[in-house]
């Protein structure tokens, strides 16, 4: 099974990820989570990243291109693959439907997740991850003094990036650059659109139907 999810950011799509590729025993790729522990690691990837990532911006094509080379590679032995913030642009499509033809390899399904926009800022705005075992939450009015993580006792932290003026910036950048791939994968037939407003459940039923 290969599967891309794309969708705005805190559309859920980390959260979907994580159950989908699960259930179908398949690895979930997400390179915001890989610049992520680059950027932890202090590696020199994750310094070229650093300032990317934490104001919002996309990270240059050609470092995400080439993680992306070794992860399919990685996965070709694997029974497939779920895509999670990747491709991230036009440019990142093409590479990646061009890398796929040259393997012989189809993708079956492009997931977009739908959420609005205040949805989103809302979501953003509460997100906590833990920092020893990266699991993530939401706070709402009445856990808003929870900050160890339930799973590990870690701490929740927010992430640089899910500042209200970040998120603002992200969203602007989704609408420019990643909006896009809707239609490009609309035209090659692969394109679902889910409703991701709901509990994570009744998302991933809805998910499910088409897989
Ligand atoms: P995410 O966890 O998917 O929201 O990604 C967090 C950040 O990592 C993004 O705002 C970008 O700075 C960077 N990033 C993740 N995936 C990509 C990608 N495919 N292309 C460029 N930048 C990316």
């Amino acid at each position: 099974m290969r599967i891309v999810l794309i969708g705005a950011p805190g559309a859920g799509k980390g959260t979907q990820a994580k159950v989908i590729s699960n259930k179908f025993n398949i690895p979930h790729i997400s390179t915001g989570d890989i610049l992520r522990n680059e950027i932890n690691k202090g590696s020199e990837l994750g310094k070229k990243a650093v300032k990317f990532v934490e104001s919002g911006k996309l990270v240059p094509d050609e470092i995400i291109i080439e993680i992306i080379k070794n992860m399919i590679r990685k996965s070709r032995s694997e029974n497939g693959f779920l895509m999670d913030g990747f491709p991230r642009n036009l440019k990142q499509a093409k590479m990646f439907s061009s890398t796929l033809d040259h393997l012989g390899i189809k993708l079956d399904k492009v997931i977009n997740i739908v959420v609005d926009k205040d949805e989103i800022i809302s979501r953003l705005g509460k997100r906590r991850t833990c920092n020893v075992c990266k699991s993530v939450f939401s706070i709402n009015n009445n856990n808003e003094n929870f900050i160890k993580c339930p799973e590990c006792g870690g701490d929740l932290i927010k992430r640089k990036d899910d500042d209200v003026e970040v998120i603002k910036h992200r969203l602007e950048v989704y609408e420019s650059e990643t909006r896009p791939l809707i239609n490009f994968y609309t035209d090659k037939g692969l394109l679902v659109n889910i409703d991701g407003s709901g509990e994570e459940k009744e998302i991933t039923e809805r998910i499910l139907k088409f897989l």
